[in-house]
């Protein structure tokens, strides 16, 4: 049988999105827990050296998300490792939030901060050569590819910055992008254009990732433009072509885009009421730590009027109100 758990507030997800909300419910003396499947940080934890979190002109991703489970810790977040399975929202306007260890975790709010998953290239090679060959974060895997020649696959902020980290340990990175210009910043693309170990292959899509017994060999490319094919011997490939959000955790229809990401008024709450979603996985211009940071605040300062107003009769129980 399950066990119980009764919160006014649920936080699903501990990126800066959700640790951040956490910090605002401990501020408003919610009843809140935040339910994180691994480490608190999110994509902080994957991501080397940050510059544009305001007041930390550079700091190292790791150190943020310490520095922010702390203060959220120190304002009273009940941070727990479990693994959210699905997320319902009963008649009478509760949520029930399951979890892997059997856990089902009850409360009238919840605010989905889950983020999102890589997005694969969807091409032969990739999967069979991921963790030979294939990665999907720079930080976890760069350190294998010491003195070796490697290539990037993208054109926006992560590839960019990536493949200037992954310079460190390559000798040489490719940069493979389908068109001739990066969306990426233009910061960012400066660093890469003035990094000598880095050479961008404009104008190529990745068709097939080849390789043997010892891990990833060479990659199948061909001309977006002329479609002339070529290969390129390289004995890693990162991949930073977005990513999908982890949006399939609620099991009712609620409002998304056509990539899946949710669509919220500006209290941040989605269609269903009561369910508030913050950070990468909600469909907005652009997706940074500040913005998810920015979007949590309002959502736990949201959630806090939402149930004063429930608590009054003023919100409907019913999905769809
Ligand atoms: P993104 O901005 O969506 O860029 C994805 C890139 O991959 C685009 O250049 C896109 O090409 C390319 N792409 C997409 N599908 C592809 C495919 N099937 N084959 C080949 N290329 C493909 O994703 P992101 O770089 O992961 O960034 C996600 C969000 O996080 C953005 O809002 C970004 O600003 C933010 N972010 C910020 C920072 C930072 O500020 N330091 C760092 C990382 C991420 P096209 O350009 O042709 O569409």
């Amino acid at each position: 049988m399950s066990r119980i758990e009764e919160f006014e507030l649920i936080i699903v997800g501990g990126g800066p999105a959700g640790l951040c909300a956490a910090m605002y419910a401990g501020r408003g003396m919610l009843r809140a827990v935040l339910l994180e499947r691994g480490v608190p940080g999110g994509e902080l934890l994957n991501t080397e050296w940050v510059d544009d979190y305001p007041g930390f002109e550079h700091v190292l991703g790791r150190d943020l998300a310490h520095k922010m489970a702390a203060h959220a810790v120190a304002f009273g977040a009940d941070i727990r490792q479990e693994n959210v399975e699905s997320i319902v929202r009963r008649e009478d306007g509760i949520f029930e939030v399951a979890t892997s260890m059997g856990t089902v975790y009850e409360a009238p709010a919840v605010i989905l901060t889950a983020g999102g998953t890589p997005t694969k290239l969807g091409v032969p090679g990739e999967l069979e050569y991921a963790g030979r060959g294939v990665s999907y974060c720079a930080v976890c895997d760069g350190a294998f590819f010491k003195g070796e020649t490697i290539a990037v696959v993208g054109g926006g902020d992560a590839a960019v910055e990536e493949a200037d980290y992954l310079t460190r340990y390559a000798e040489k990175v490719y940069v493979i992008h389908r068109r001739d210009e990066f969306r990426a910043s233009k910061i960012l693309q400066e660093r890469i254009f003035a990094n000598p170990k880095i050479e961008v292959i404009w104008n190529r899509r990745v068709l097939e990732l080849v390789g043997g017994p010892a891990g990833l060999r060479h990659l199948e490319l061909e001309d977006t433009v002329t479609g002339e094919r070529h290969t390129l011997p390289v004995t890693g490939c990162f991949i930073f072509i977005g990513f999908s959000p982890n949006s399939g955790l609620i099991k009712q229809h609620v409002a998304h885009d056509a990539s899946g990401y949710l669509i919220t008024d500006d209290r941040m709450m989605t269609s269903i009421p009561g369910l508030f979603a913050a950070g990468d996985l909600r469909v907005q211009l652009t997706r940074q730590v500040t913005t998810a940071v920015g979007d949590a605040t309002t959502a736990a300062i949201a959630v806090e009027k939402f149930l004063k107003d429930r608590r009054s009769g003023a919100v409907g129980a019913q999905v769809g109100v």
